[in-house]
């Protein structure tokens, strides 16, 4: 076992607090990592504060995590020490289901392991990106492209790739009209690789305060969501919405913006459920789908692709003692546009 410093959560109500936590002695097939960055990401603000459900705490969160490998199992190929990698939202999967065979092991029939708050195959809770190390069996580690900067590689793990996934999937491009609801992490990639894939993108923003930026992103148009005159101009618009609000929405609202065979994909993930009426996705043959992160062969793709096209995240980064602030800036919508901590700081 391997002692480590940390921060991890040690109730639902309570800050945030430096601790350690334990990481498991390397497998044939594990790597060690050296966590040099690890991004905020909603997701871990609603898992401490209990709004998906039961956590085993205390629990150490973050699943945007970059580093180097500094010691390798015996039967490790993959991976050497002194490589740049990264790891996302999961860390293992059956690799047996006909999802994890075909690539997509975020939908494993058994359900993937989480990188935290999850119980690993040792029967232990696994500990997130918060900390100086993690051990990762060698096929759920990524290979970080050295174009990339190494802070601004971490929110690819989870916002790269939840945008990149659906974007791809539901075939952004020349001709396709994408709209991009929420303009914060997951948000502001979303934008970047939506104009990367060639389609005309929109930002749909509570109000125009982030404008200039959304348009430097890309974004050809940009419109508040907060003015009710947005839903009139954009009816029957789009080819495709990424929804990456972290709370409800009216969707009958958003979805009358859907032109016909129009998708809108909600990869935002608010506890509450979002009410439909049908008779909105009768109109325009409408589809109302959802998406999760994505398999780690196209993770890989996705960290391949952004180095190719020199799309990263813009990051503010923290110390170890700020994430407590930088979750209450992150849900006032005050992110520009994701937190990433120097574990430096946590050494
Ligand atoms: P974030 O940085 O907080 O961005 C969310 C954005 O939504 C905010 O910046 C804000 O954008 C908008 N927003 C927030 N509250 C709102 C409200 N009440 N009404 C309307 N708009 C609001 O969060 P994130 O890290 O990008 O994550 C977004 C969501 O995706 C979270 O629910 C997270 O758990 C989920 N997620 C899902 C997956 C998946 O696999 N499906 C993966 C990662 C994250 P504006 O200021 O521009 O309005
Ligand atoms: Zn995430
Ligand atoms: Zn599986």
């Amino acid at each position: 076992m391997l002692t480590v410093n940390a921060i991890a959560a040690p109730s639902a109500t309570e800050p945030l607090v430096r601790t350690t936590i334990e990481r498991r002695d390397l497998g044939p097939r594990d790597v060690l990592i050296e966590i040099t960055y690890a991004g905020i990401c909603h997701s871990d603000i609603h898992t401490v504060r209990g709004e998906w459900g039961k956590v085993p705490y205390p629990l150490t969160v973050g699943h945007e995590i970059v580093g180097h490998v500094t010691e390798v199992g015996a039967e490790v190929t993959r991976h050497a020490v002194g490589d740049r990698v990264g790891v996302g939202c999961m860390v293992n999967s059956c690799r047996e289901c006909e999802n994890c065979k075909a690539g997509m092991e975020q939908y494993c029939l058994d359900g993937n392991t989480g990188t935290y708050a999850a119980v690993d195959k040792d029967g232990t809770v696994t500990q997130g990106g918060y900390s100086t190390h993690i051990v990762v069996v060698e096929d759920f580690v990524l290979r970080v492209p050295e174009s990339i900067p190494h802070e601004a590689a971490a929110p690819l793990l989870c916002a790269g790739i939840t945008t990149y996934s659906p974007l791809a999937h539901w075939k952004a491009g020349p001709g396709k009209k994408v709209a991009v609801v929420g303009l914060g992490g997951l948000g502001h990639m979303g934008v970047k690789i939506a104009v990367a894939m060639g389609a005309e993108v929109t930002v749909l923003s509570q109000t125009l305060s982030k404008k200039d930026e959304g348009l430097a992103f890309g974004a050809q148009h940009y419109h508040a969501t907060g003015d009710p005159a947005t839903f009139e101009t954009l009816k029957n618009t789009f080819d495709l919405i990424i929804n990456t609000v972290s709370a409800p929405i009216d969707m009958g609202a958003y979805l009358s913006l859907l032109r016909l065979d129009g998708t809108f994909v909600s990869v935002g993930a608010p506890p509450e459920p979002l009410p439909i009426q049908v008779f909105t996705l009768f109109n325009n043959r409408r589809s109302f789908a959802g998406s999760s992160i994505g398999g780690i062969a196209e993770t890989q793709e996705m960290l391949d692709f952004c180095a190719e096209r020199g799309i990263a995240p813009q990051v503010e980064v923290i110390s170890a003692d700020e994430v407590n602030d930088a979750y209450e800036r992150v849900l006032k919508s005050d992110v520009r546009y994701r937190f990433v901590i120097d574990i430096a700081s946590l050494r």
